[in-house]
């Protein structure tokens, strides 16, 4: 048997205002607790109106408290939830009760790391839960509802128990003599790991695609002031609205804004500043410009229909990376009375007309745009998969790859198999090293 955990109490909803604020408490104290700041044990999951009472019986808030016995909680264990008046200094002191009775402040993402240690999740969904809160589109929100939902764990699962029942079948021929293993078997067991090859291929674009919403693309803007930069990005965030606020850590002060284009992330990185050498500070702030674009996914060159392109925008084209797509958007074509419409210029380089103004143009500037991000807007389900996810994807596709050429050498094919069933364990967290679950963690917020 472990140590008895210890008790863990965080504010569970965000800083600031609001109608109400829940402090939550997970670990053998909470029902003490709940006695002690409710006045008793509210009946399991049953909203029970009560007082909550600071030391020496002061009134703190008066809200309600919700008790869950462990097993059937959110961590596994006994969870309290008192939820009170959403102001900062009630909740604090709730708070600040539930530690002089002996809970200690949650770590960011405590609660759902017991949840993933108590088997409630898996490590798949418990990622899920921290991209949930953090998405920046309604399309991105759907797919981390999928994966919590254990939808993505599901399919990582079939194909796990179809990679076992495929080794347990080479394992056995491993024993026997080559000329006991009959065609038929061999058969059967290349027609097996080519039907899990294609069901890990399938994941893996959904996956992908998911990973698109996540990660979006990054684009580096050129133009000279009044081309119609700001008028554009309005333009194509349409009815979205801008992402003014990065996901908390991600904060890039070279990015000018965050656009969703048809839900997938669109940052546009500004090299206005570009041009003047500056002093120390601005120089820094240069240098790390160019480190984000030489990282970029695109470039788009804005200019005027009635007036061409510049020296000084020629100055920053040219020290782009060669490989990036490019596309030239001419704007303001409704005073120029030119056409709207998209054309090759070569490989990799468009040209784009458009008016920002009238609208004109812009569907191709999208298309293209989700295009170069490797999006595909009918795509129908998605999961919202981490670098991670990925990662390991593709080292159980290539193991499976090498497995298809080694099916008549079965200890290597067994091998194969093996290696690819581990790679894709870890994607929910059957085989996972302490230290990655830690940096998991760590980058949820406090209080989930
Ligand atoms: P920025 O400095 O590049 O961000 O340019 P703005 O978006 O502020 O636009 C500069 C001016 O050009 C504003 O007066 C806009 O209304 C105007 N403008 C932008 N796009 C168009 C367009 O497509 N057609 C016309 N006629 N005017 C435009």
């Amino acid at each position: 048997m472990g140590a008895r955990p210890e008790t863990i109490a965080a504010i569970a909803t965000a800083p600031g205002r609001g109608g109400i604020g829940v402090v939550r408490v997970s670990g053998p104290l909470a029902s003490p607790i709940a006695v002690a700041v409710a006045g008793r044990l509210p009946s399991p999951r049953h909203a029970t109106r009560c007082r909550f009472a600071g030391p020496e019986g002061i009134l703190l808030d008066e809200g309600i408290a919700l008790f869950f016995p462990a097993p059937h909680s959110y961590t596994g264990e006994d969870v309290l939830e008192l939820q009170g008046h959403g102001g900062p200094v009630v909740l604090r002191e709730i708070l600040r009760r539930c530690v002089a009775l002996g809970a200690r402040l949650a770590e960011p993402g405590e609660f759902t790391r017991r949840a993933f240690l108590n088997d409630r999740i898996d490590l798949a969904q418990a990622e899920s839960v921290a991209d949930l809160i953090d998405a920046a589109s309604a399309e991105a929100a759907r797919g981390a509802a999928r994966s919590l939902a254990g939808e993505f764990s599901a399919r990582i699962d079939a194909i796990v128990a179809a990679l076992t029942r495929l080794r347990l079948h080479v394992e056995a021929c491993i024993d026997f003599p080559e000329e006991e293993i009959d065609a038929a078997d061999r058969r059967s067991q290349q027609a097996a790991l080519a039907g899990i090859r294609e069901d890990l291929d399938r994941l893996f674009a959904e996956a992908a695609q998911g990973a698109v919403l996540r990660e979006g693309l990054s684009v580096a803007l050129v133009g000279r002031p009044n081309v119609g930069k700001s008028s554009l990005l309005n333009r194509l965030a349409g009815e979205e609205v801008a992402i003014v606020t990065p996901v908390a850590g991600t904060t890039r002060d070279y990015v000018r804004a965050t656009i969703l284009v048809e839900g997938v992330p669109v940052h546009l990185i500004d090299t206005a500043g570009l041009r003047e050498s500056g002093d120390e500070v601005e120089r820094l702030g240069i240098a790390r410009t160019w480190e984000a674009i030489a990282n970029a996914g695109a470039v788009m060159l804005i200019t005027d229909a009635a007036n061409s392109e510049r020296e000084e925008e020629r100055r920053i084209l040219e020290r782009l990376p060669k490989d990036l797509p490019f596309a030239h958007v001419t704007n303001k074509i409704d005073l120029a009375k030119l056409a709207a419409g998209r054309a090759s210029r070569g490989p990799g380089e468009v040209e784009i007309r458009l008016s920002a103004k009238t609208g004109e143009g812009i569907g191709e500037l999208r298309s293209w745009l989700l295009e170069v991000a490797g999006w595909r807007p009918s795509t129908e389900g998605l999961f919202l998969a981490r670098d991670r996810h990925l990662g390991a994807l593709r080292e159980a596709a290539a193991q499976l790859a090498s497995a298809a050429d080694n099916t008549q050498a079965f200890e290597l094919f067994a091998e194969d198999l093996k290696v690819a069933q581990h790679a894709l364990g870890s994607i929910t967290g059957e085989m996972t090293p302490d230290e990655l679950l830690g940096q998991i963690f760590s980058r949820f917020c406090i209080g989930k």
